[in-house]
């Protein structure tokens, strides 16, 4: 837009926001100049094609705040506490991250967003959503923390009637003056708080994603620090909060009654109190806490306007993404699953809590973490225990407080071999008709390029095990 031509504009990191952000930018006209911590050889080849379009790059000083400078358009992986923040505090220079540019430039005119949020199961939902936004023959797609940036999915060719938006809580903490049609927080835990500084603004940044809804706001009837975020947000006149929930709903919420999903928020017949959208079975796979990430996206859905038909048809069409509770083989009467996305403990204890007798491979970085709730709350499934990674003396440790009677294979590896080492001491301690569960319950960084890394070595190594059995 015009506002952004000629001013200076600063932004901060390369990488997959950054590099497209300085484009737009420097084709509104702007004079950008990106600054960038690192001066590795992917910046170097990313700073080369930016410099060829007259872009300034700045490597390896991310921290000084260039002259001039009259907005920061941010990664928003950058650290609120960063000096260049703290300069630009001081010299009232304003910060926006990619999400923010993207709805300044043409949020609300591109298509209305129906944004998720929460600790887990926001990349589930938000392609749940699109799946059922889809099957009622609308022009949608899944954007933001995932897919197609918000970037792209605003000012690219594709026109679309409406997005499905997945927004971490970074980007939450640089976009302030989004404004959703309607907005999900599915759940909140600690995490990430490294990176907030504490629990309380981790879950003022997620809330901001209720702020200014139009349609509903959409909470977790069992996560009471949610509908607290409701309560707080400043919406539109005429805006519901709509509660979710794995038992009976109640007005205004959507629920689970014998094994169907209802709907009691939004009723098309008068004469009745409740709408059938599908049957559990419908959800894959259907486990609980992917019940609720079903009755969540279902709920922006129907804040939409979508029939509940299209819901059901847009569950079975939905498969989820490998790494999520992905059954890769039974060997020997045990079954294996690959959870490498849980990354945090809500998560694994999510994932431990589908199964009974449970051989768990956990551990790696902990991000600041602690253990004892989520082996305490599981304790009674787990068989035993395979810890591999960085932290797994945190778990270790939770385990002999709070589960001393379960075996416990500390690993001491981090070698490329050490997933085929854990699978193997897994499968010493299951017993036919147990689960070996990888849900690191930690993110992956010490031992694999990521969590998809991670998820592929169990897969591989369960391979392997197969074929020598
Ligand atoms: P996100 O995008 O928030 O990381 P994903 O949909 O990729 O979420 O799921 C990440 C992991 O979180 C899954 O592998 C599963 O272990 C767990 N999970 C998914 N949905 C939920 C939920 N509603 N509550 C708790 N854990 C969940």
């Amino acid at each position: 837009s015009s506002e952004l031509k000629g001013k200076h504009v600063t932004v901060a990191g390369l990488g997959v926001s950054g590099v497209p952000a300085a484009k737009v930018l420097h084709g509104l006209g702007a004079h950008v100049t990106v600054v960038n911590d690192g001066a590795d050889e992917r910046a170097r080849a990313q700073a080369a094609e930016l410099e060829a379009l007259g872009v300034t790059v700045r490597l390896g000083d991310g921290a000084t705040l260039p002259e001039g400078t009259e907005l920061i358009v941010t990664a928003p992986g950058w650290k609120p506490d960063k000096p260049l923040f703290t300069a630009a505090a001081q010299a009232g220079v304003p910060v926006w991250g990619d999400v923010e540019l993207a709805w300044r430039l043409r949020g609300p005119d591109a298509a209305p967003w129906l944004a998720v949020t929460g600790t887990n199961g926001k990349t589930t939902t938000v392609q749940m959503l699109a799946s059922i936004l889809r099957a009622a023959g609308l022009r949608t797609a899944a954007v933001g923390n995932i897919g197609v940036s918000l970037l792209d999915a605003v000012l690219g060719e594709e026109r679309y009637d409406v997005l499905a938006v997945e927004l971490s809580s970074y980007q939450l903490h640089w976009a302030p003056s989004l404004r959703a049609h309607s907005a999900a927080v599915l759940n909140l835990a600690p995490d990430h708080l490294d990176w907030h500084g504490s629990m309380e603004a981790y879950a003022a940044d997620k809330g901001r994603i209720y702020q200014g809804n139009r349609v509903a706001c959409v909470y977790n009837a069992a996560d009471r620090a949610t509908e607290d975020l409701v309560r707080a947000a400043d919406v539109e006149e005429g805006c519901r909060a709509i509660g979710f929930t794995l038992g009976t709903p109640a007005p205004s919420q959507l629920g689970v009654v014998d094994g169907i999903l209802v709907d009691r928020a939004f009723v098309e017949d008068r004469h009745k109190n409740a709408q059938e959208l599908a049957e559990v079975s419908d959800v894959n796979p259907p486990a609980p806490h992917n019940i609720a990430n079903a009755l969540a996206a279902a709920a922006l859905a129907r804040a939409y306007g979508v029939p509940a038909t299209a819901v059901r048809d847009g569950l079975r069409a939905f498969t989820p993404d490998a790494h999520r509770i992905a059954h890769v083989a039974d060997v020997d009467g045990v079954s294996y699953v690959n959870d490498s996305k849980a990354t945090n403990t809500h998560a694994a204890e999510a994932s431990l809590a589908a199964y009974d007798s449970i051989v768990w491979i956990a551990g790696g970085l902990a991000k600041g973490a602690t253990f004892g709730e989520l082996v305490a709350n599981s304790a009674k499934r787990l068989r035993g225990v395979v810890l591999i990674g960085a932290d797994r003396a945190l778990i270790r440790d939770a385990l002999a407080r709070h589960a001393p009677e379960v075996p416990v294979v500390d690993l001491d590896r981090t070698d490329t071999g050490a997933m085929l080492a854990a699978v193997r001491e897994a499968r010493r301690l299951a017993v036919a008709g147990d689960t070996v569960l990888l849900a690191p319950a930690c993110a992956s960084m010490d031992m694999f390029a990521n969590y998809t890394k991670r998820g592929d070595a169990f897969a591989e190594a369960v391979r392997e095990l197969g074929a020598g059995a």
